[in-house]
């Protein structure tokens, strides 16, 4: 191939595929819409199994000076704090699955990655360039940017998130499905924190139509709470003073702890909540999705971001293996990879179903979780954490 690979969006997943394919010798574009790279987040749980994948592009040491690593993951009664059920993810968790557990600010994260790629040359970086359209032609594919650039390519890789244009163009599929609910993400100094919460955990407060994720970042110096909720009527003129009814009809039987962090929250941006049902085919022709392109998902598993860059390290893989033959290794790393992205996304969907569950099903499922073991619990995640076997090559 003369022409470079293409990557559409330098979310994470662009940028692990650009690093994995530039260290496997390919020459890679990535065409950023954004003004800049990186430049927004929040925290993010990795699993142990991203570990896998970032020792194949050598970033895991860099990633772990950055992280935390926290010493259990909770769940929690919304309305009376009780412990439901743990992760325990110290020293027996990382003996079972050989890689921490880690907590990170996405920002260090994409910076890791970035750095990297802009230390090999072949890698070429465009930010301010949001791809409108492809095109393919012979041998080639082109794109075209909102600001009238053409950039041309051997193959295209559209890691352009969950609203991708790429995908739009590709499968034709529509929107993706909002399930009802919206979300606020604020990170506030340690020291401002003045609800009276576990600060060192990661800790899931579960309700009916409600739950608040917390965790610290930056080696304790930061705190990171993400409050989800079932939208209602209340919501529907967008000012913080709205947002602010809605939140406290949402919260209104919650504990008073949970209401403590509410007031921690900054209202100016909220989320919808959303994913897509699983497909089997992520390619035509040139063209091939990877991350939430291919496959977003809710966030209860966190591992959306986990499952973009194992995308990333495997197309790379892929795409080395067929030497070039883009039909023969994008079929390769669909058949790698389907069914692992959607039992997550089948997952998360049964496990948002759990925490937000009212009534007797949710005394259900607390008693079914509170019954579990440590070994049952590890043995849960086995399939998840213990990492997916990167396709063979010829
Ligand atoms: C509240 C919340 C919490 C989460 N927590 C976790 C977690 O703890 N762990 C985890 O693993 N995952 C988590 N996720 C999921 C994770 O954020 C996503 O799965 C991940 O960011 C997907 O990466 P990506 O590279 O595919 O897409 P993105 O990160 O969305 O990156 C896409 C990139 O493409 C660019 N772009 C878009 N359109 C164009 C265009 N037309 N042209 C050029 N560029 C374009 C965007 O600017 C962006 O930089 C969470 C998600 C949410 C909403």
């Amino acid at each position: 191939m003369n022409e470079p690979i293409l990557i559409v969006g330098g979310g994470l997943g662009g940028l692990t595929a650009a690093l994995a394919l530039a260290q496997r010798g390919w020459a890679v574009q990535v065409l950023e819409g954004a003004p800049e790279f990186g430049a927004i987040g929040y925290g993010i749980q990795f699993g142990p199994n991203v570990f896998h994948a970032l020792d194949r592009i050598g970033a895991s040491a860099a990633v772990l000076e950055q992280a935390d690593a926290p010493p259990v993951v909770l769940m929690l009664d919304a309305f009376t704090g009780r412990e439901v059920t743990r992760v325990p993810t110290g020293p027996s968790f990382r003996a079972r699955f050989k890689h921490p557990y880690i907590i990170i600010h996405r920002v260090d994260l994409h910076h890791v990655l970035l750095d990297a790629c802009r230390r090999d040359p072949r890698i070429t970086l465009e930010s301010n360039a949001m791809v409108t359209r492809f095109a393919e032609e012979g041998d080639t594919v082109s794109v075209a940017t909102e600001d009238g650039r053409m950039f041309r390519g051997a193959v295209l890789i559209g890691a352009d998130g969950i609203r991708s244009r790429t995908r739009a163009q590709l499968l034709g599929d529509g929107d993706p499905l909002p399930n009802g609910f919206m979300g606020f993400r604020t990170i506030v100094p340690m020291a401002e924190v003045t609800a009276d919460v576990r600060r060192e955990v990661v800790a899931l407060w579960g309700g009916p139509g409600f739950h608040i994720v917390h965790y610290p970042l930056r080696h304790g110096t930061l705190f990171n709470i993400v409050a989800v909720f079932r939208r209602t009527a209340h919501s529907e003129r967008g000012d913080v003073a709205a947002y602010r009814a809605e939140l406290e009809h949402a919260y209104r039987d919650a504990h008073p702890t949970m209401k403590a962090l509410l007031g921690m929250l900054d209202l100016a941006r909220r989320q919808a909540v959303g994913d897509r049902d699983p497909v089997r085919q992520w390619h035509k022709g040139r063209v091939v999705l990877l991350g939430d392109a291919a496959h977003p998902t809710l966030q209860s598993l966190a591992q959306g971001a986990c499952m973009a860059i194992e995308d990333g390290v495997c197309l790379a893989d892929c795409m080395t293996a067929a030497r070039g033959n883009h039909e023969t290794a994008f079929r390769r790393y669909e058949q790698a990879r389907v069914v692992r992205t959607a039992r997550v996304t089948l997952e998360s969907r049964h496990m948002w179903e759990v925490y937000h569950a009212d009534g007797i099903a949710r005394d259900v499922y607390w008693q079914a979780l509170g019954e579990r073991s440590e070994a049952d619990v590890f043995q849960c995640l086995g399939w998840l954490y213990d990492g997916f076997a990167m396709p063979a090559g010829d």
